[in-house]
Parts: structure tokens; C-alpha cells; sequence
């Protein structure tokens, strides 16, 4: 994957947001606030707008970019949290020109890492861990098992959606939702619902670069 994909990948996950921007408002004012929509909806926005305007040249630079814009653009916990995840990542990249299955690998680590680093949830915390987490994992073991671009990529984005129905029967331990303790059981956590919607654009754009 070149610049070029990821600037398409993140293209799309910007599309996927805007279009479910009020479903992840709806899944936001059940445990939390109702500003999950709009905050990242704004900030994959101006991601782009960042994107058009400087122009990154590397997988890594599209990276840091959208990482760095969200971290300025998005209010609340997510919009450091998805920053931070989208720098490790680009760090983890490096300056290399094309990222193959395995970078990708190694960068989700990263990602999972610097959001667990920042934000200190473990899985079943119910937050974008628990899609971020299983997907990373999935995606590592259909690699190790010398699965098809095609399926490590499906096994991806199909754990992240699972990892977000999950959190719908777990109790909140971080972030807003875990003031509303065990009235935070049944309800999707936002926060993995949009991982999950991210990481779906990520399998999309992806398999349709490698066609
Ligand atoms: P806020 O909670 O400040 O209103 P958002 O509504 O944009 O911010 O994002 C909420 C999401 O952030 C949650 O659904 C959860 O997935 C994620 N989140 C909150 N705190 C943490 C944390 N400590 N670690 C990982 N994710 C978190
Ligand atoms: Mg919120």
C-alpha cells in the first residue's frame, strides 16, 4: 500500500463517518454525551482538507498527518486517543514508500499500543480497545497463518465489528460512559463502533487497490 492508498483508505473512512455520523451520535447520548458524530465527523473533514493542502509523499507522512490533525480538530477523549493511534502508526511506518501486510501488521500494534498508552483501557473496558484490540490480533494471526491479503484483511475488519457488538453487554471502566457504571451494560460503545467503521474502510480500500 503507497501513500496514495492510505490517502484513500482514510478517504473513504471519512465518507463511512460522515454518512453514520448520526448513528454514532445516537450510540454517544446513550452513555455519553452525543458529540462522537460531529467530533469526528469535523475531524476527518479537516484531515482532508490537510491532506489536499500538503500533499504527503509516504504512507507514514499520510500517518502523522491525519493523526496530527485530529489531535488539534477533535474535542473530547477520542479525537486525542485516534490521534495518537494514527501517529504511532505512522511512526511505526517510518519513511517507507510502499507498506506491505505485515507493516500494516506491525503498524496496528503501534496504533493499539499508543492508544492503550494514552488512554490505559485494557480489553473490556468497553472502548475502541475492544475493536481495535481483536482486530489487530486477527489480523496478526491471518498473517502468521499465511492467509490471502483478501482474508487477513476480511478477518480485520470483521473482528473490529464483532469487538464493537461485544462492548454492547460489558460495564464501562474509562471514559464518560463509565460514570453511568452498570447503566452503561447494553449499549455499543461509540468509540468502537467508529474503530470498527475505519477499519472496514481500511479492508475496502485496501482489496480494491490490490484488484
Ligand atoms: P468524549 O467521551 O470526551 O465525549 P467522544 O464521545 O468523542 O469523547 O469519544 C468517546 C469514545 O472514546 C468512547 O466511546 C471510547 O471508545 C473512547 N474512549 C474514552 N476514554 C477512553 C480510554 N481511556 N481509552 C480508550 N478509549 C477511550
Ligand atoms: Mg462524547
Amino acid at each position: 500500500m503507497d501513500a496514495e492508498v492510505f490517502r484513500s483508505w482514510i478517504t473513504t473512512a471519512a465518507g463511512v463517518i460522515e454518512e453514520q455520523r448520526d448513528h454514532l451520535t445516537q450510540l454517544d447520548a446513550a452513555i455519553g454525551d452525543a458529540d462522537h458524530g460531529p467530533n469526528l465527523a469535523r475531524g476527518f473533514s479537516a484531515v482532508l482538507s490537510a491532506h489536499d493542502g500538503a500533499n504527503p509523499a509516504t504512507p507514514g507522512a499520510v500517518l502523522l498527518l491525519t493523526g496530527s490533525t485530529l489531535i488539534s480538530k477533535v474535542g473530547g477523549a477520542s479525537g486525542p486517543l485516534y490521534g495518537m493511534a494514527f501517529r504511532s502508526a505512522g511512526k511505526a511506518v517510518g519513511d517507507t514508500a510502499d507498506v506491505d501486510l505485515a507493516g500494516l501488521a506491525v503498524a496496528l500494534k503501534a496504533a493499539l499500543a499508543g492508544v492503550q498508552q494514552l488512554g490505559a483501557a485494557r480489553a473490556g473496558d468497553k472502548t475502541m480497545v475492544d475493536a481495535l484490540a481483536p482486530a489487530t490480533e486477527a489480523f496478526s494471526s491471518a498473517i502468521a497463518e499465511g492467509a490471502s491479503p483478501a482474508d487477513a484483511l476480511t478477518a480485520l475488519a470483521n473482528a473490529a465489528q464483532a469487538g464493537a457488538v461485544a462492548t454492547i453487554s460489558m460495564q464501562a471502566l474509562k471514559g464518560r460512559a463509565s460514570y453511568l457504571g452498570p447503566r452503561s451494560v447494553g449499549h455499543e460503545d461509540p468509540g468502537a463502533a467508529s474503530t470498527a467503521l475505519i477499519l472496514g474502510a481500511l479492508r475496502d480500500t485496501a482489496l480494491a487497490a490490490s484488484q
